[in-house]
C-alpha cells in the first residue's frame, strides 16, 4: 500500500478534465500537495493509506473555483452607492470614497474579509486589481490562497501611486518580489483604456512582452465607455489595443458587453482571453456579454464576480447561477448557460484566462490540490438528479465545508484554519464605525 497525506471519499466527483462529468463514489489521493490519483472510492482505499482521511460521501468534490476578476478589498464599500450608472457609481461614489478612505491598512483588512468570504464558499484562486498590492499579496500569502495579483496602473493620482510611470515601478518591484511564489502571482492591471494614454499602454504591451506577464483590463464595460472612445480615437477601444499588439492569450479582457462581429473575429485570432462578470454587469446595467457566441468562436471565458460594491458577494457559485440566467434571457432560449458550462468557466476556463492551466482547474493527476467540497445534505440540493444543476441553482456557495489550496486544507468543517473569523468581522465592523458612523 502506498502512503499519501490525504484521502478524499466523496458520494459525486467532478473532475471537469478530461471529462465534463458527474463520476459517482469516486475520490482523491494528494501527495506533496498534488493530486495523485482519481479513483473510485473502493479502490483508493485498497491501494492507500493516508495520514488525513475525509469521509465525503454526502458531498460533491471538484476543483477550487477560481474568481477570474475583482477587487478584494472593496468589500469595505459594500452597499456604498447603490442602484448608480456605471459612470456615477464610479464618478460620484466609488473613486471618492476610496481617495479618502483605502489606505494600506484598510486594503489589509477588506482583502482579509474578500479572502475569508472566497474560501468559505469554495473559491480557491482570485485575481485581484487593486491599490496597496503588496498588502493583498501578504494577506493572500498569510491565508494560503492562490491569486494572480494585478497591480493598478492608472494615469492620475492615487493613494498607491503618482501616476502609471510610478505604479508600473512599484507593481515590477512586487512582481520580483513573488518571481518564485508558489501560490502568488503578479500581473499587470492597466485599470482601462479611458485612464491610461496609448503611450502608457504601449509600455504596458512592452513588459507583457519582456516578461511574459499577464495583462487584465477592464474593457467595453458598457455602451458609453465604447462611444467615448470613438469620440475620443475615431475607433474602440479594442481597436486600440489590437493596433498595439496587446491582443494575445496573455490579455484578460474583462466585461466586453459591447463587442461588434468584427472584434470578436480579433479575439478569436489572437486568443485573447474573456473574463464574464454576469452580476456586476446586471447590476450596474452595463450590458450583456455575449458569452455563447464567444464561446462558439472557441474564445475562453472565465467568470469573476468583480469588487464587493458592485456585486455585493464574492461567492462564484452565486455568481454561475446568474451566468446561467443570463444568458438564458439574452439568447431567449434555455439550451444556453447550461450549469456544466458554468462549472467550467468558474474552474478549468477560469484558470486558461489567468493562464494558471497546467497547475489547476481540474481534478486531474498531476495537478495541485485546489478542491472544494459541498454538502448535499441540504434541504436545497435534495432531491440530487444532476450534480451539476445543484451545485450552480441549489446555493452550493452556503454548503462548502471543506477546501484544500494545494493540498492544504484551509477550511474544515466549514471553520477557516488560517483566519479568525470572530476577530475578523469585530475589526472589519470596528473600521466601518471609526469611518462612517
Ligand atoms: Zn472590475
Amino acid at each position: 500500500m502506498d502512503t499519501v497525506d490525504t484521502l478524499i471519499f466523496a458520494g459525486w466527483l467532478l473532475p471537469v478534465a478530461p471529462e465534463n462529468i458527474a463520476l459517482t463514489q469516486y475520490g482523491v489521493a494528494i501527495a506533496n500537495q498534488r493530486i495523485v490519483a482519481v479513483e473510485p472510492n473502493e479502490t483508493l482505499a485498497a491501494n492507500y493509506q493516508a495520514e488525513q482521511l475525509f469521509d465525503l460521501r454526502d458531498h460533491i468534490v471538484l476543483p477550487g473555483l477560481i474568481n477570474a476578476h475583482g477587487h478584494a478589498a472593496m468589500t469595505l464599500l459594500r452597499g456604498a452607492g447603490e442602484d448608480l450608472s456605471l459612470q456615477a457609481w464610479l464618478n460620484q461614489t466609488i473613486w471618492p470614497l476610496e481617495a479618502e478612505h483605502m489606505d494600506a491598512e484598510a486594503v489589509a483588512l477588506g482583502t482579509q474579509l474578500a479572502i475569508a468570504e472566497m474560501l468559505a464558499t469554495g473559491t480557491t484562486t482570485f485575481s485581484d486589481m487593486y491599490y496597496f498590492p503588496e498588502a493583498i499579496a501578504s494577506e493572500a500569502k498569510a491565508a494560503g490562497m492562490r491569486c494572480q495579483i494585478t497591480f493598478p496602473i492608472i494615469q492620475f493620482a492615487t493613494a498607491w501611486s503618482q501616476d502609471a510611470d510610478d505604479a508600473l515601478h512599484k507593481g515590477l518591484a512586487l512582481h520580483d518580489a513573488y518571481r518564485h511564489d508558489e501560490l502568488i502571482r503578479v500581473a499587470l492591471g492597466p485599470h482601462s483604456a479611458y485612464t491610461l494614454t496609448q503611450k502608457d499602454l504601449e509600455r504596458v504591451a512592452m513588459y507583457a512582452n519582456e516578461l511574459n506577464l499577464g495583462v487584465q483590463i477592464h474593457m467595453h464595460e458598457n455602451a458609453q465607455e465604447v462611444a467615448g472612445a470613438h469620440q475620443q480615437i475615431g475607433r474602440s477601444w479594442l481597436a486600440l489595443l489590437r493596433d498595439i499588439g496587446l491582443l494575445s492569450p496573455q490579455l484578460q479582457a474583462v466585461h466586453m458587453t459591447q463587442l461588434t462581429s468584427e472584434e470578436i473575429d480579433w479575439i478569436a485570432q489572437s486568443d485573447t482571453r474573456i473574463v464574464h462578470c454576469p452580476t456586476s454587469n446586471m447590476k450596474l446595467a452595463s450590458g450583456t456579454c455575449p458569452v455563447a457566441t464567444l464561446r462558439q468562436h472557441g474564445i475562453t471565458v472565465g467568470l469573476g464576480t468583480d469588487g464587493g460594491a458592485s456585486n455585493n458577494t464574492l461567492d462564484m457559485f452565486a455568481e454561475m447561477r446568474h451566468g446561467a440566467l443570463l444568458a438564458k434571457l439574452a439568447q431567449a432560449n434555455p439550451e444556453h448557460g447550461r450549469a456544466k458550462d458554468q462549472i467550467k468557466m468558474a474552474t478549468l476556463d477560469g484558470a486558461k484566462t489567468i493562464g494558471m492551466e497546467s497547475e489547476v482547474g481540474s481534478l486531474e493527476v498531476g495537478k495541485a490540490a485546489d478542491i472544494c467540497c459541498v454538502r448535499t445534505n441540504r434541504f436545497a440540493s435534495q432531491p440530487m438528479h444532476d450534480a451539476f444543476a445543484a451545485l450552480v441553482h441549489g446555493g452550493a456557495g452556503c454548503g462548502v465545508d471543506h477546501v484544500f489550496v494545494n493540498g492544504t486544507c484551509v477550511l474544515r468543517d466549514g471553520t477557516l484554519k488560517r483566519i479568525d473569523k470572530d476577530a475578523l468581522l469585530a475589526r472589519t465592523q470596528r473600521w466601518w464605525q471609526s469611518r462612517f458612523d
